[in-house]
């Protein structure tokens, strides 16, 4: 069955690589720890309003320091638009403080480290992990890898965590973000949540729950 679903994943890999080849990462950042802060901002919110949102705070905050040292209701200002701003603002706050006290300044390389960073989950931490330091630890699970890998049959998991080590084992790590990136743009274009495009869907003769 494993090896089955292996090929299984290899095909929807192949599907989707047709119609996104340059499936990547939106969120615009030029560091580790903007990539961080752009994903903490990137929770319940667009990455398209997100990339509005930081093109402006990038310039304002350019090390831990500067979030540091600016009162958290300025902050929640320059983050507003994003949504659930009192969170956002003070899980931003609490990990710049943490950075600069635990890791020199530096945002941590290792999944075990950021995983303790203020707001960040595995998700973030594969993100980061991924797209910066560009080592293949796991598939990064969102809502939308959720609800997707439920849909294709790749699991029957409802936690994040436990979703992420039947994906893992399901590729090649060296697959992981490709994979992910390809889930996430099938995930905001074609199989959206509540109306899922499943007409114009590649993966529509292999998907167990295609509803043509
Ligand atoms: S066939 Fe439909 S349900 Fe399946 S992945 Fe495509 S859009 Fe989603």
């Amino acid at each position: 069955m494993k090896i089955n679903k292996k090929t299984y994943v290899k095909n929807i890999i192949k599907r989707l690589s047709l119609i996104y080849p340059n499936a990547k990462i939106t969120l615009k950042f030029s560091s580790p720890f903007e990539l961080v802060i752009a994903t903490i901002l990137a929770a319940q919110c667009t990455d398209k309003r997100v990339n509005i949102v930081t093109e402006k705070l990038f310039k304002k905050y350019k090390t831990p320091k500067d979030y540091i040292k600016t009162p958290l209701q300025e902050i929640e200002h320059d983050i507003k638009s994003t949504g659930f701003f009192r969170n956002k603002a003070k899980h931003i706050k609490e990990l710049a403080i943490k950075i600069v006290n635990d890791y020199e300044d530096k945002v941590p390389d290792s999944i075990k480290e950021l995983t303790q960073l203020p707001g960040v989950g595995r998700k973030t931490a594969n993100v980061v992990i991924s797209n910066c330091f560009y080592r293949n630890e796991g598939v990064i699970v969102d809502t939308h890898m959720i609800r997707i890998a439920q849909l294709l049959g790749l699991t029957y998991e409802k936690d994040a965590v436990k979703i992420e080590k039947e994906l893992n084992e399901l590729m090649e790590p060296k697959d992981y973000l490709y994979f992910s990136n390809l889930i996430i743009a099938l995930g905001r274009n074609i199989c959206i949540a509540r109306r899922p495009k499943c007409e114009i869907c590649p993966l529509n003769n292999i998907c167990p729950s295609s509803r043509i």
